[in-house]
């Protein structure tokens, strides 16, 4: 390993106590005393480092390294420090502090790098009252006008404050962003580095079958509109046609019935149909392909609406290739993967190159108390981003 893993792991287990309650899980939401505390720890640490450090108007914290060539756009390196409510150590400051031990690495070692470094902590990547990825869609300069003042003071911040924080995108070279798996594709396998080639993007539709109530116990089975049968019949044939499906994933999380009495023949149901795949058509034809079969339900009025529409993003190919070399370098085991939630590339993709390093959740486990990554693997993680943003360095 070319970076110190045992201080690495020390820093991240004691950034790992700030807001960690026995029993319970992390206690790190953005804008709280205890994330602040977390902030000034990797403010410390970036200090120690020698970085140049600097906190934007919304929370997000940078710490930079000069290169050699100071007029070349800067290499970022990073990703989030909040929490989500219970949940675990991992998610977003193991990505954050293994970009502070390669930035203290390449400045021990002497390691030459034209780029500058930059390490960068987001804010409030878990979402809350303004959306997921708000920090790094701030500093990517997507968070849509007109700004709510009212949201904005409820966390101590300003409209004018957000639009300051946005990054001027030629002043940034890539980002990359070590982070968790978050779910069970490494640990089967037994491999130990995911290099994500795109993260997939989320749509949602409120779906809705409306028949005819009526009473459960003298109306002829053939003579009733049932929408709950009619919508398990929908249901079952549409997940007939996914199983052959490789491309995208799909869930019904939520469904209700109207009136929802035992004696009565269900008038309405609604329920909530989500899909998820690395590509915007595929997402596109799978909702025309339910659409399809929900028309032709005869004995119901229907209805689909889209609610959330979230594109796929693509990681950059320069990345993933520098991503590979360091694993190659390093000797360890790696495989192209999707990643199946959002990170704070997701933003930085619109702006800039971007790329990912997962490394191995225990189990799949994460947004848990219970979330787990060997230090081994923590390490291993740290070790490849060095190595990655070493290497894009020299090709970017
Ligand atoms: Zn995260």
């Amino acid at each position: 390993m070319i970076i110190s893993a045992d201080r690495f792991l020390a820093d991240f287990e004691n950034l790992g106590m700030i807001g960690w309650v026995d029993g319970m899980g992390m206690d790190r939401p953005a804008f709280t005393p205890n994330y602040t505390a977390a902030r000034r720890f990797v403010e410390e640490g970036m200090n120690e480092a020698g970085l140049a450090v600097y906190v934007d108007d919304v929370g997000n914290v940078f710490g930079r390294m000069e290169g050699e060539d100071s007029s070349l756009p800067a290499i970022y390196a990073g990703s989030h420090l909040d929490a989500v409510p219970r949940g675990g150590k991992y998610d977003g400051p193991l990505g954050v502090m293994a970009a502070l031990e390669a930035a203290r690495t390449i400045r021990e070692k002497g390691l030459p790098m034209k780029h500058s470094l930059v390490v960068v902590g987001f804010t409030a990547e878990e979402g809350g009252e303004m959306g997921g990825t708000f920090g790094s869609r701030a500093f990517a300069g997507l968070l849509e006008e007109p700004l709510s003042s009212e949201k904005l003071a409820g966390v101590g911040l300003t409209p004018e404050g957000v639009r300051s924080s946005k990054a001027d995108p030629s002043s940034v070279a890539c980002y990359l962003e070590l982070h968790i798996e978050q779910g069970p594709y490494l640990e089967r396998r037994g491999i130990q580095i995911g290099i994500p080639t795109g993260i997939v993007g989320i749509s949602r539709y409120e779906v809705s079958l409306e028949g005819e109530a009526n009473h459960a116990g003298t109306t002829p089975m053939k003579e009733r509109r049932d929408a709950m049968r009619e919508a398990a019949e929908l249901l079952a044939e549409w997940f007939a046609w996914t199983d052959t499906k490789d491309d995208f994933v799909c869930n019904v999380g939520v469904l209700a019935l109207h009136p929802g009495a035992v004696v009565i023949v269900p008038e309405r149901v609604d329920f909530t149909l989500e899909i998820r795949s690395l590509k915007d058509s595929v997402m596109e034809e799978a909702a025309a392909k339910f659409r399809s079969l929900l028309e032709a339900r005869e004995k119901v009025s229907v209805s689909m609406k889209p609610v959330v529409w979230k594109g796929a993003v693509d990681l950059d190919p320069l990345l993933q290739d520098a991503v590979e070399k360091a694993c190659g370098e390093a000797g360890v085991s790696f495989v192209r993967m999707p990643s199946g939630a959002s990170h704070d590339a997701n933003p930085m993709a619109r702006i800039t190159r971007a790329g990912m390093i997962f490394v191995p959740s225990v189990k799949g486990i994460s947004h848990s108390k219970d979330e787990y990554t060997s230090p081994e693997d923590c390490a291993r993680g740290a070790d490849i981003l060095a190595r990655a943003i070493l290497e894009a360095d020299r090709s970017l």
